[in-house]
């Protein structure tokens, strides 16, 4: 299939073809459509280097309302270098929609600069978990407004510790916002998240 298949609107087809992306990827053609045409959660399992930053990011970029300047839709990940990759990712992806702001937030940088930026207007944060908590109780971020939550590499998030973080950023966003969870390996400390925090989540293997 081609990413039009997948009913992906004419602004990211733009911002895929200029990336040279020709045909999806397995996780691509599983996830985009049930994200797209689905409120519903969803778990993935699956690998880094399989494209699964285009498979929740495509259909997070189509269903976020860019003419909003509030942040709707909020992607946890491990680290700082993976925030600044998924951000830019994103940036790139939705190249032409026109008044995006994705923002990355992360520890050991400039917790005002990070700041100054989220009150600009980003209807997409990148966070790593502590950093996130970290803003939320500063109040310098809304996150009563989500709609959609990713948690990715949720695997090595538990790992390094940030378990307590992630059920405490979850807990303050929207009861009827959908979560879509990746993850290498399905360890049971990221079963018991889905289940606890997830409703009925669709799941694909790739
Ligand atoms: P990821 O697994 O999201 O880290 O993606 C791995 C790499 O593959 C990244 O450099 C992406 O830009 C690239 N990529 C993702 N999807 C596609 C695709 N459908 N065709 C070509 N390259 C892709």
């Amino acid at each position: 299939s081609t990413f039009q298949d997948l009913g992906l609107n004419e602004d990211l087809l733009k911002g895929i073809a200029d990336l040279g992306f020709e045909t999806p990827s397995e996780v691509q053609e599983k996830a985009i459509p049930i994200l797209l045409n689905q409120e519903t959660d969803l778990v993935a399992l699956a690998q880094t280097g399989t494209g699964k930053t285009a498979a929740f990011g495509f259909p997070m970029l189509q269903k976020i309302d860019v003419d909003s300047r509030t942040t709707q839709g909020l992607i946890l990940s491990p680290t700082r270098e993976l925030c600044l990759q998924i951000a830019n990712e994103m940036k790139a992806y939705g190249k032409y929609l026109k008044g995006l702001n994705v923002v990355a937030i992360y520890g050991g940088s400039s917790i005002t600069d990070q700041a100054r930026e989220v009150k600009r207007g980003a209807q997409i944060i990148v966070a790593t978990p502590g950093r996130m908590k970290d803003m939320i109780n500063r109040r310098l971020v809304d996150i009563t407004k989500i709609q959609y939550s990713v948690l990715d590499e949720a695997d090595e998030m538990l790992n390094m510790g940030f378990k307590e973080d992630i059920t405490d950023i979850l807990a303050g966003t929207p009861e009827d916002k959908n979560t879509w969870l990746f993850s290498a390996t399905m360890p049971k400390e990221v079963a018991s998240i889905a289940r606890d925090f997830m409703n009925s989540p669709q799941e694909i293997t790739v």
